[in-house]
This record gives C-alpha cells, sequence and structure tokens, in this order.
C-alpha cells in the first residue's frame, strides 16, 4: 500500500507535504502511513473494519478519498499532538479526520465523512467531488504561501532534506517556482 506523498495527487500533494514538514519542524516525528489506495486495498482494509479487526474507521470501496489520491494518513509523537495537527490542516482548509473518529486521516475540502454517505451515491458523490476540487488549490496554496513560505530558509530546507528525504526535492522546486 502506498505511503509516499508522491503518490498524492499533484493537486493535493503540496499541502500534505506541507503540513508533514511543519509537523517535522515542531519535532513531532511525522510517519505517513497511507495515502493512495487501490480499489482492492480499500476493499481488504474495509472488510478487516467490518471484522472489527481495524483501529479506525475505513470507508467502503469506492468511497474513500484515499482512491483518487486525495488523502494521507500520518502518525506523529507524541500521539496527542494529532489534535495540533488536525487543527493547522483546517486553519489551511482541509479536512481532519478527527471531526469523525479518524485522527490520522487528512483530506482536501468536499469528501463527506464514511457514515454520511449512501451507498448508491457513491461513485457520483466522489466523481462530483474531482470536479470541485480542482480550482480549491490555488487558494490555498496562496494562503499556505503567503503565511509560511516566507519562514523557509536554508536551514528549513535542510532540516526538510533529513526528515523527509523522499520528498524534499518537491518542495524545494515549489519554492524555487514562486
Ligand atoms: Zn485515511
Amino acid at each position: 500500500m502506498a505511503a509516499s506523498l508522491r503518490s498524492l495527487h499533484p493537486s493535493f500533494r503540496p499541502f500534505a507535504t506541507q503540513l508533514i514538514l511543519e509537523a517535522g519542524q515542531a519535532g513531532l516525528q511525522p510517519r505517513v502511513t497511507s495515502t493512495r489506495r487501490s480499489r482492492r486495498e480499500q476493499n481488504f482494509l474495509y472488510r478487516r473494519f467490518l471484522a472489527g479487526q481495524s483501529q479506525y474507521p475505513v470507508a467502503p470501496p469506492g468511497s474513500s478519498a484515499h482512491e483518487y489520491g486525495l488523502a494521507f494518513d500520518v502518525v506523529v509523537q507524541p500521539y496527542g499532538a494529532l489534535s495540533d495537527l488536525g487543527n493547522r490542516w483546517e486553519e489551511l482548509g482541509g479536512v481532519w479526520g478527527g471531526r469523525f473518529g479518524d485522527p490520522i486521516h487528512f483530506e482536501p475540502p468536499g469528501f463527506s465523512r464514511p457514515s454520511a454517505r449512501r451507498a448508491g451515491t457513491l461513485q457520483s458523490s466522489a466523481e462530483l467531488v474531482a470536479s470541485l476540487f480542482v480550482p480549491l488549490p490555488v487558494t490555498l496554496l496562496r494562503t499556505a504561501q503567503k503565511r509560511l513560505f516566507p519562514e523557509f530558509t536554508a536551514t528549513t530546507l535542510r532540516l526538510a532534506k533529513k526528515v523527509l528525504p523522499d520528498w524534499w526535492v518537491d518542495l524545494a522546486d515549489r519554492l524555487t517556482s514562486f
């Protein structure tokens, strides 16, 4: 199962990257445990969930933001700091799973909580979200840029490289392209 931020939707990835970077800077040792999932993987997780073998809720196959590369799960140390991370994510305009019993889960605005969805509308609502999602990141990105990017320094980038070697390059590219 993918746990790399690289597998996320390109429009969504910068926001995920930024949150994880901030968590790293705050010394929370973030570890991304799940990003994009195939339908099969979602199916597997969902069955485990139905069997009572999952610590966190799992959306029915076809309805999870993970299947669209639009969600990531992350654990931090200490565990309680997830709510701080959730607050930060919400400040950036995102939806935090802690609001519906899934504190390790982060997704963009537009996907509703799994229990609120009806089986027959799953696919179409996911498609609707995909179409709505596209214009959002620009606004979010501007906000993020204004708030955070002036604070980035060479030191920060070095830290990012150390803490998050897999994707710091993406961030560096993004910073220099502004
Ligand atoms: Zn999740």
